[in-house]
């Protein structure tokens, strides 16, 4: 697959407010935050969406959601709670083919996420 700017953040080459690095994984602050707290947590190796996931991704993958808890934790939003989301492709409303986890905190988040329409 082709870089997207997410390689680039992992590779320094622009920058990001970073939160947490490890060999594996990478979490850093959304650009365009959409709750009062909101940050990325993408796996190193580039994997473009949740359909190319290979079976020996899964630890790494599992990884994610670790890193999106320890976080959490450490800017105080863990006992209150957060939402994970990963989207996938055009109707998920992924724009960035990288995977990545957004943690969305800080406030009650509505559920359903979207007009609750069927068609
Ligand atoms: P997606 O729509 O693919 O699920 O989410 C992509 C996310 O990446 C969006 O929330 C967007 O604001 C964020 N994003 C896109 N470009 C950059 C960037 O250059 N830096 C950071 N920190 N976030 C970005």
């Amino acid at each position: 697959m082709s870089d997207t700017i997410f390689t680039k953040i992992i590779n320094k080459e622009i920058p990001a407010d970073i939160l947490y690095e490890d060999e594996l994984a990478l979490a850093f602050k959304d650009i365009s935050p959409q709750a009062p707290v909101h940050f990325l947590v993408i796996p190193k190796k580039a994997i473009a969406t949740i359909n190319d996931i290979t079976e020996e991704d899964c630890g790494v993958v599992g990884h994610l959601s670790f890193v999106a808890a320890k976080v959490a934790k450490e800017l105080g939003v863990a006992e209150e709670g957060y939402r994970t989301v990963m989207n996938c492709n055009e109707f998920g409303g992924q724009t960035v083919y990288h995977i990545h986890l957004h943690v969305l905190a800080g406030k009650p988040l509505g559920w359903p996420p979207f007009s609750a329409k069927l068609k």
